[in-house]
């Protein structure tokens, strides 16, 4: 049902909902252009991801010379990373100075988690309620929410009865946990779970890393900058760059076919792209990789043989070795001495496959074969992605539809910037855009807010609402799923599919025709006026 209408609500010309990448730079925008704005954010702080995800080895996969904003000479020249890929503590130093350097906060509502946004077609606005009961309205709203940010907690048996702790990484509270001498759990083997496994291994009494579904990973190459380094590239350039390859990194995939270059050579380039340290073997190589069998298990052998290479236990590296999906077909996440860290005596690697979690009790957890002592079990199980942070909200468009309801059944959007029956309502980081799965985030992120804002000055005089067309949905929807169905990744089991919450429709949740695809598919919208969307 919606909410009753508070006529007393003060009114803005836009709300954006969350304060990290996008929804500071979207502030910053509307800022600009003059919009009456406000900031709902559920945090005490800016930072989005890199405020809630404060677990032990949090940082980035991507280098800072392409995560960071782009869009302005002054935030590029006067910022220095002290590292190649920051920590979760530096990204968050660098969003909180971003958020002061450009006068943000005093339009930025903390503490305010959005449980509805109720749409009122008599005076073209939309009503937002936040948790506390406090309502705005506003013409506009943005959804800068994030992709990651609905955890997913595996509900286990006798979970009341247990009296340690259980937290999930996205969820670390600010005043952190003292992991030292204690003996933890930790639940999950993707970025997040590699990430704080090979970083609390030496300091815990003991751990026991509970894996389902083994990963394929590349060793970061993390470089320390020293204070006097310079950015290292034109910031225009890299701006420019980064929305022309497929990634929205500084790299691209290679230009040549795989079948045309012969086997030794490939394995040179191979070579050359594992040297890196970043994701240029993921998404920097063949296209091939991700689309064909025969490329993608070229790829696949070679990254199992260098994992191999460092476990000299054959039944240890028979557990930590993918085999059973495609290397790219899930998320590949970089790594530092996470292999090293099960050849400590303290250290063991439990397959939940063989060795399925029975139940927690008061003093620990009971799998099929052993009761293991706990005194703290970290949850690195993932997030409803992409569609999560915005079905948990209320949120009602045209005629009381439910985005909720209608992404229950089938999750479409209009390029990812707004869905059928939404007017005014935006999205960035959005299902069926590169930015949600397949995308360095800031380079996405900066590129949606751009065109929303755009879009928002263009209709500000020419008519109260603009929406996209059904038709226009249905033709994107369909060059989606054309796209995504060439990939191995839509055939794949993963958070990129849906597949890791129950009940959620299955379709390939990123954009995969690439970056610079999808910004010249938007470019043209807009420069057609807006063509797929009406204006009334
Ligand atoms: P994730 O990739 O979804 O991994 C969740 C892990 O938990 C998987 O290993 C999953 O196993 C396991 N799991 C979930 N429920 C389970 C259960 N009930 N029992 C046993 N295992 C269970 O989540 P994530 O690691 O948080 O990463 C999500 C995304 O966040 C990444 O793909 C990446 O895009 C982003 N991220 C980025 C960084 C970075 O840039 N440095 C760091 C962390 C995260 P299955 O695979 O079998 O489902």
């Amino acid at each position: 049902m919606a909410e009753a209408r508070d006529l007393q609500t003060p009114q803005y010309d836009a709300v954006v909902i969350g304060a990290g990448f996008a929804g500071l730079y979207q502030l910053h925008c509307l800022q600009q252009m003059g919009l009456s704005t406000t900031v709902l954010e559920a945090g005490s702080n800016v930072g989005g991801t890199w405020y809630w995800n404060r677990y032990p080895g949090a940082r980035t996969d991507s280098p800072s010379n392409v995560y960071q904003f782009l869009f302005s000479d002054e935030l590029f020249n006067e910022w220095q990373w002290s590292e190649r890929f920051p920590s979760q503590a530096e990204t968050e130093r660098y969003l909180n100075w971003v958020a002061d350097r450009l006068n943000l906060r005093p339009n930025i509502q903390f503490n305010k988690r959005v449980r509805s946004a109720i749409w009122t077609a008599e005076n073209a606005s939309w009503l937002i309620t936040s948790e506390d009961g406090s309502q705005v309205s506003a013409r506009f709203v943005i959804s800068c929410m994030g992709p990651l940010s609905t955890p997913v907690v595996p509900e286990i048996n006798g979970q009341d009865t247990f009296a340690g702790t259980i937290v999930h990484t996205t969820r670390w509270p600010q005043k952190d946990i003292d992991l030292s001498g204690k003996q933890v759990g930790v639940i999950g083997t993707g970025a997040t779970g590699i990430q704080v496994v090979q970083t609390i291994a030496t300091e815990v009494q003991s751990l026991t890393v509970f894996q389902r579904t083994a990963n394929y990973t590349i060793p970061m190459k993390n470089d320390v900058y020293t204070t006097a380094a310079p950015q290292q590239a034109d910031r225009s350039e890299l701006r420019h760059r980064t929305r022309e390859t497929f990634g929205g990194f500084d790299f691209d995939l290679e230009q040549r076919e795989w079948a045309s270059v012969d086997a030794a050579e490939r394995r040179e380039n191979m070579e050359h792209l594992w040297a890196q340290g970043n994701l240029a073997l993921w998404v920097g190589s063949f296209a091939e990789q991700l689309l064909e069998p025969a490329a993608n298990k070229e790829v696949s052998e070679f990254v199992r043989e260098k994992i191999r290479a460092r476990i000299e236990d054959p039944s240890l590296a028979e557990k930590l070795l993918p085999t059973d999906h495609g290397f790219g077909t899930h998320r590949v996440p970089l790594e530092t001495n996470y292999y090293e860290a099960f050849l400590l005596d303290h250290v063991q690697l439990i397959d939940t496959n063989a060795e399925p979690i029975v139940r927690l009790t008061p003093t620990g957890i009971e799998t099929t074969q052993q009761e293991i002592p706990l005194d703290i079990l970290i949850c690195a199980t993932g997030f409803d992605a992409v569609t999560g942070a915005l079905t948990n909200i209320d949120v009602r468009g045209r005629d009381d539809r439910s985005l909720a309801a209608l992404w229950a059944e089938d999750v479409r959007t209009a390029m990812g910037m707004q869905v059928h029956g939404f007017p005014n309502f935006f999205l960035t980081s959005s299902p069926l855009s590169p930015a949600g799965a397949f995308c360095n985030a800031p380079t996405c992120v900066q590129h949606s807010v751009e065109w929303i804002s755009e879009c928002i000055g263009y209709v500000l005089n020419r008519g109260a609402a603009i929406e996209a067309t059904a038709e226009f949905e249905a033709q994107w929807v369909a060059h989606h799923d054309e796209v995504a169905n060439t990939t191995l990744i839509a055939k794949t089991p993963s958070w990129y599919t849906g597949a890791n919450v129950e009940g959620k429709p299955t379709r390939l949740i990123g954009y995969a025709g690439g970056v610079a695809a999808y910004v010249a598919a938007c470019d043209q919208v807009r420069d057609e006026g807006y063509a797929g969307f009406s204006i009334y």
